[in-house]
């Protein structure tokens, strides 16, 4: 008889992913954790470490709370510019290493290491700071801001820094040749066998989910828009249930497009109401106009007015961990410059698993529409 297990296995043999690599004789993936990738991520962990001590003034002497420590580094970055005490909190059992470490760095008066939920643990005092690194794959899968949120306003004094400050998702129409002849026009020919059939099949298993991969910006049809600009001050948690925005697109150039592409970017900014820096509503302008498919160069010092440091995964940026997140129509479509690509694009947590993510995507342009749903899970 047919068992549970043997649906598993035949089941597994039905993704293409499977046969792929058994043609391919692809390497097998890398074995690092998504902690020690995080870690690895220079442009990250530069970024944070320098908007550390960019503000280390306003740091000084103060109460920080990290949200979500993993193995302590912010927390110790941020004893290292001066607090006065540092709460380093992650649900995970990462804890107990960010215990050890923190130890092992003589900093246990300073770094209280606090194993739990955020939205659970205890801390008996107002704090001056947040810091978190909090941001998922399209900024939004993972759906941690929630948890920062819930610590600003169980912890936060009026006036309290929190970095990142903003957050920007952006999004843009991509062609990306090689992926698509990589995944499908690879069964046309396979040792010589006219492989086509397989075809459908690669399309539905390659573009049915959003990919996270890293693109260019020879990729980027025109220019991003922006989905959705978070202030880290004053956003609530409902506002992220569902995410809508519009979009209307003028390609600049004559290619097929295969997708939409995503990324984001974070801003390091003192509040509104610190004197040390103003901070205003041009930076969100900044995110928009600034970020370009092909002619900037390095985005992580972009200038912009408030002058704060930003860590940007856009094309054009340093690589990071993120790389940037792709969602793929079917078929590709030929555009012509100057075309209008319009529609509207919704995120929304997932009724089934609230860390996953639906994309309903709705596309238009040239008299043809469509819409796309994805599940990112
Ligand atoms: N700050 C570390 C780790 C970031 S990864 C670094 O920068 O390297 C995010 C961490 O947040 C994970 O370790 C995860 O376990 C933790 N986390 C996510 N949601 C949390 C919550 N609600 N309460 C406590 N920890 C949480």
């Amino acid at each position: 008889p047919c068992t549970d297990f043997d649906v598993a296995y035949f089941h597994s043999y039905a993704h293409v992913g499977i046969h792929e690599e058994m043609i391919k004789v692809l390497s097998f993936a890398s074995s690092l954790t998504a902690r020690a990738l995080k870690l690895k991520d220079r442009a990250r962990t530069e970024t944070y470490k320098e908007a550390i001590m960019q503000h280390q003034s306003f740091i000084q002497g103060k109460v920080v709370v990290d949200v979500g420590c993993g193995t302590g580094i912010l927390s110790i970055f941020c004893a290292q510019a001066g607090a006065k005490r540092v709460y380093a909190v992650d649900a995970s059992d990462i804890a107990v290493q960010a215990n050890e470490v923190v130890k092992a760095n003589g900093l246990s008066d300073k770094v209280i290491v606090l194993h739990g939920r955020v939205e659970d643990v205890e801390i008996d005092e107002e704090v001056d700071v947040i810091i978190s690194e909090w941001m998922g794959y399209m900024l939004l899968y993972e759906s941690m801001l929630g948890s920062v949120i819930t610590a600003r306003d169980r912890w936060l004094k009026p006036g309290g820094l929190i970095l990142p400050s903003h957050a920007t998702l952006y999004m843009a129409p991509v062609s990306h040749p090689d992926r698509y002849s990589h995944s499908i026009d690879f069964w046309r020919n396979v040792y010589g066998i006219d492989m086509s059939a397989m075809m459908q099949l690669a399309k539905q298993c390659a573009f049915e989910e959003p990919s996270v991969e890293s693109i260019s910006g020879e990729n980027v049809l025109t220019w991003p828009e922006v989905v959705k600009h978070i202030d880290c001050q004053t956003v609530k948690i409902q506002e992220l249930d569902s995410v809508i925005a519009s979009y209307k697109f003028k390609s600049m150039m004559r290619a097929p497009m295969h997708g939409f592409g995503f990324w984001f970017d974070v801003e390091f900014s003192e509040p509104a109401s610190s004197p040390a820096k103003t901070t205003s509503a041009t930076s969100v302008a900044s995110g928009s106009s600034s970020v370009s498919p092909s002619r900037e160069g390095n985005h992580k010092k972009r200038s912009n007015p408030s002058d704060a440091l930003v860590l940007s995964t856009s094309p054009e940026a340093p690589p990071t961990h993120w790389q940037q997140t792709i969602v793929y129509l079917y078929d590709p479509v030929d555009v012509e410059q100057d075309q209008v690509i319009e529609g509207s694009v919704t995120l929304s947590q997932s009724k089934e698993n609230r860390r996953f993510m639906n994309i309903h995507l709705e596309y238009s342009s040239a008299g043809r529409s469509f819409v796309k749903e994805s599940v990112m899970r």
